[in-house]
């Protein structure tokens, strides 16, 4: 693959907002930010990131979901499950998860995100506050347990190569901001966790 770390034309110039990050948070009633919801596949971070857009919105917040699966229809179609396509897949949808912020939106972004470094790159592209690393935590057993898109039999069954958890890695993270823990917490419970973080980090009132 090209070297991503820069623009592949010199004849770019960046050009300066005249709209500032403080402005645009005032026009939007809060100042965005990116809960980034990590875990196995089936671990509930889909259902808790629409849970938590719900219930942002009504109370007046702008909140978006990014989903795993639907960015692989559009914005990264091109890319499988191989280390450097997952690599490719989260810094993707991390500038776009960035721009959402900057936006002023607070996005919840549902990603497996196995490999710590991909992590912790998304997390080094935001402002200080603006990153909230939310492991959504619950047991393979249970995640097998619950198979909402019959993933883990077709990966047991040998049928998908690269599946994490059974025949690829999941690095959880060290020091998330925010611990999912499904097994003993309801889906709304899981919801109201995230916004208090957000609440208490000031990003909503
Ligand atoms: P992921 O996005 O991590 O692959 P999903 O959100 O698609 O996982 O599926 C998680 C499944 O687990 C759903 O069927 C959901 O109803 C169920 N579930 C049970 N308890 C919880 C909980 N506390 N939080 C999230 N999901 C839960």
């Amino acid at each position: 693959m090209s070297d991503l770390s820069k623009p592949k034309s010199e004849n770019i110039v960046w050009h300066a907002e005249t709209v500032d990050r403080a402005r645009r948070a005032e026009a939007m009633g809060s100042r965005g930010a990116v809960v980034w919801l990590t875990g196995l596949s089936g671990s509930g971070k889909s259902t808790i990131a629409r849970r938590a857009e719900e219930l942002l919105l009504a109370r007046g917040v702008h909140a978006y979901v990014l989903d795993g699966d639907n960015v692989r229809f559009g914005l990264c179609r091109d890319l499988g499950f191989s280390p450097a396509d997952r690599a490719e897949n989260i810094r993707r949808v991390g500038e776009v998860a960035k721009l959402f912020a900057d936006a002023c939106v607070v996005v919840l972004t549902a990603f497996v995100s196995p490999y710590r470094a991909d992590r912790d790159a998304v997390r080094a592209m935001l402002a200080p506050g603006s990153f909230f690393e939310a492991l959504v935590d619950t047991p393979i057993e249970l995640c097998e347990a619950r198979d909402p898109k019959g993933l883990y039999g077709r990966a047991r069954a040998g049928l998908i190569a690269d599946f994490t958890g059974i025949s690829a890695p999941y690095e959880a993270p060290l020091a998330p901001e925010l611990r999912l823990p499904t097994a003993d917490e309801d889906i709304d419970a899981c919801a109201a966790r995230v916004l208090q973080a957000l609440a208490e980090a000031g990003v909503i009132s």
